[in-house]
């Protein structure tokens, strides 16, 4: 286990138990022993159709835990409640999840209905996303928010003010200038009294990728003199009252509290300024950023990486707000964030199969066959020199000629002078050189079920990377090295940087005597932003989704929801096809050519009518099934 540094990354949520299975801790530190559950129990129980309950669900799968959900929404009020207490802050913590993180109807609702005790809110930044929260929050805390962030026309500012009288506690958060307007205008057609929130561009400047948002030139909010134009218009129309909200983001995954605490003071001046000229504050709202630790270093020293607790995340918080507002006597606002990464990264595993390796393969080529490289005087010469090279042992010249070598045999094959069969004899003998003087490439090329693009977009994106890890075998020292080739026919669908900054995984050797033989790894802390980003390169669609709550039942957990992944038909609906008129269409043509056969066969019809059958069953199976590998 601590070659995949699991418990780095993986804890307080993810460890190898004693079968060498990782074992999820539901409740996060809180787990009492028996409450750890098995996560290739899951796998086994979700697929396999024969075992009782078993659902027969293909891979790839994701599988969900509310219970880490709700404990990671508690840990982050919980500290934000003790530096709260502790630093004696005259107000209280109230976040809100950006629904963009994970959209998933049962993510948002189990949010909002864990967070309902603690008045936790939603964040929306397009229309749809304002709909599903608006939806989600009339079951939830009316105190929540509901922030409103994203470009805005007419049409999504009116659904915000609809909100307000739905008693829909809706922020609507200025990001461009020009929104100033629409909501003056339609707050009075609606005769709804809006409270507004703006985005301020901070100078602070976070300097990771996802910094990109922030400073001067960021791609969102209201520079300062854009803030000093929206206020002067607020006060001539009278309504600086409504002005309640300051909101910044600086990127996600912020890599240091000091980073942190410079913004956050920032914000705060700006907070007591908006004070001054006399709207009626009571929110400062610190975006997202709240970073997790991929690589389990604690470093902070790439995206991968941050240098602080949740804990001293909220501390630095409080504390830099409480320093400012003190010192110019400015009331304490409610803190508000928008943490979407450190809440749900956690709380979903994707599971996918390796099915199988392709080892460097040496073929033993006998002296018979590399016989014809004697017969010409300067493939005769090269194959002398390597030779020579061998019995010296002079690594730097074995490598000069092995190259010489192949690229004069592939010449050859190019011009027909060598066979088939000669050219595997040198590439035969080349490798057996370079794995006699130990440098043939001992990593091997393990095929995975599953696409990088749809399951792991930011893989593919933006170089990010996630722990990847066996779920079991964990007490087997892994006998192999490897990179991670997927399903598609595109060259990019390939996972070869590893956390820790590994270009290769340690993985066990896949044992294909059939049964039990499969072979599966895990993705983890892929919870946020990974599923609504995927795509559906080559029509690999999403993956099976189940969700497993822990149980004090005989099994200590319980799967409380299952949906298959996208079959072929549903990723050939979503690119406009039509998948039933395409079954009828090839089961037209299977009856036409099956029948036309009948008439020239003596076998009669019934040969030909079970011929058919199969075919439409065949058809019918490929439409309804995952378009992934069946193993
Ligand atoms: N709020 C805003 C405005 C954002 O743009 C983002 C993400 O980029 C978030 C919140 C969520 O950030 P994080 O996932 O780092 O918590």
């Amino acid at each position: 286990a601590s070659l995949y540094r699991i418990d780095g990354w993986g804890a307080p949520y993810f460890t190898a138990n004693s079968s060498g299975n990782i074992s999820v801790r539901p409740h996060g530190s809180d787990t009492l022993p028996h409450q750890d559950i098995d996560l290739l129990k899951i796998v086994k129980k979700v697929t396999d159709p024969k075992s009782s309950g078993g659902l027969g669900l293909q891979l790839p799968l994701i599988v969900r835990f509310p219970d880490v959900l709700k404990n990671r929404l508690e840990c982050l009020q919980s500290a934000f409640d003790f530096a709260i207490q502790s630093q004696g802050y005259d107000s209280h913590y109230q976040g809100v999840f950006p629904v963009k993180c994970n959209q998933d109807r049962f993510v948002v609702e189990d949010i909002v209905r864990f967070g309902s005790s603690f008045r936790f809110g939603l964040e929306a930044g397009s229309k749809p996303e304002i709909l599903l929260a608006m939806s989600c929050l009339c079951k939830g805390n009316p105190d929540a928010f509901l922030v409103c962030n994203g470009f805005k026309d007419a049409e999504y500012i009116s659904l915000a003010l609809l909100g307000r009288k739905l008693a829909l506690n809706t922020v609507i958060v200025l990001e461009q200038e020009e929104e100033l307007d629409l909501v003056i205008d339609l707050s009075k057609k609606m005769s709804v009294k809006p409270v507004i929130g703006l985005r301020a561009k901070l100078r602070t400047k976070h300097e990771g990728h996802f910094g990109s948002t922030s400073g001067e030139k960021g791609k969102f909010g209201l520079t300062t003199s854009q803030i000093v134009r929206v206020m002067r218009k607020l006060s001539q129309t009278g309504m600086l009252d409504c002005l309640q909200l300051l909101h910044f983001h600086i990127g996600s995954q912020i890599p240091s509290t000091s980073l942190l605490s410079d913004g956050v003071a920032e914000a705060a001046q700006l907070y007591c300024e908006l004070v001054r000229l006399g709207a009626h504050m009571k929110v400062i709202d610190i975006g997202g950023g709240l970073g997790i630790d991929y690589d389990g270093s604690k470093s902070g020293e790439s995206d991968l990486s941050i240098a602080y607790t949740l804990e001293e995340y909220a501390e630095a918080v409080v504390a830099s707000i409480r320093f400012v507002c003190d010192r110019r006597s400015v009331k304490h606002p409610v803190i508000c964030s928008e943490s979407g990464r450190a809440i749900v990264s956690h709380h979903s595993v994707l599971i996918f199969e390796a099915v199988s390796a392709v080892k460097p393969s040496v073929h033993q080529a006998s002296p018979d066959d590399i016989q014809f490289l004697l017969e010409s005087d300067e493939a005769r010469a090269n194959y002398e020199d390597l030779y020579a090279a061998v019995m010296r042992r002079d690594h730097e010249s074995c490598l000069l000629y092995v190259d010489q070598l192949k690229q004069r045999c592939v010449e050859g094959f190019k011009d027909g002078v060598l066979s088939i069969e000669q050219l595997v004899a040198v590439d035969g003998l080349c490798e057996w050189v370079l794995k006699a003087i130990g440098a043939s490439d001992p990593v091997h090329t393990y095929n995975i079920n599953l696409s990088v693009f749809t399951s792991i977009p930011d893989l593919w994106g933006i170089d990010q990377l996630f722990p990847i890890v066996p779920i079991h075998k964990l007490d087997q020292r892994p006998g192999a090295r490897g990179i991670l080739s997927d399903l598609t026919c595109d060259s990019d669908g390939k996972i070869d940087k590893f956390i820790g900054g590994e270009t290769s995984l340690p993985l066990h050797e896949l044992d294909n005597n059939g049964n039990g033989g499969k072979y599966f790894l895990g993705m983890f802390l892929g919870g946020a932003y990974e599923e609504a980003l995927g795509g559906v390169h080559n029509l690999f669609g999403g993956p099976s989704v189940v969700r497993v709550s822990q149980s004090d039942g005989p099994h200590s957990f319980a799967v409380t929801r299952a949906v298959p992944g996208q079959s072929s038909a549903d990723v050939l609906r979503a690119m406009h096809h039509e998948p039933e008129l395409m079954f009828q269409t090839l089961k037209h043509r299977a009856e036409e050519l099956m029948h036309t056969k009948g008439g020239d066969n003596e076998g009669g019809e019934e040969e030909d009518d079970d011929e058919y059958n199969n075919v439409a069953a065949c058809l019918d199976r490929s439409f309804h099934n995952m378009p992934y590998l069946a193993t």
